[in-house]
């Protein structure tokens, strides 16, 4: 989407945007983030010699997949914009164009880890069950290889 700035020819004047923007889902290193909702943003733009500076916020819900139990949950975001859009950068100084901008914002913002909630207990390595729901009788044993020949040796040595 482009903000028009042509009534924004003046350097030093400002303007005030604030627009609801229809985004189709991110892809973002074989990550698919759904966008539930348009993206609002409340943009102020302030027209300096070399560029034009955009402050803001923007909001959005995301719909993301928890790294340990992979349901996907939804996930309000609330980002402050700070951006210098370079005149010499762009095609047109009467056209702002904004999807990079809340894409880089979006995608930055992202955790590394995504958690439903910080308790989230995660799917049984055994038999998958997702142990937010339901417990199930899988008996873990995680043993390190190295563990398990010494244990062998001990063993031996009795
Ligand atoms: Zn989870
Ligand atoms: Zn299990």
């Amino acid at each position: 989407m482009y903000i028009n700035l042509s009534d924004l020819k003046e350097i030093g004047g400002r303007k005030q945007v604030s627009l609801e923007l229809e985004f189709h889902d991110l892809e973002f290193v074989n990550r698919e983030i759904e966008i539930e909702k348009p993206i609002e943003l409340e943009l102020e733009i302030f027209n300096t010699t070399d560029s034009f500076v955009i402050e803001g916020k923007l909001k959005a819900e995301l719909i993301l997949s928890c790294s340990r139990c992979l349901q996907k949950y939804s996930s309000p975001i609330e980002l402050n914009i700070s951006e210098d859009v370079l005149k010499s950068e762009m095609e047109d100084e009467e056209e702002l164009y904004l999807d990079e901008i809340v894409v880089d914002n979006i995608i930055l913002s992202l955790p590394m880890k995504p958690l439903c909630s910080d308790s989230c207990k995660g799917i049984c390595p055994e038999c998958g069950q997702n142990l937010n729901e339901a417990e199930c009788d899988c008996e873990i044993e995680i043993l390190d290889p190295r563990l398990a020949k010494l244990k062998d040796f001990y063993n031996e040595d009795e």
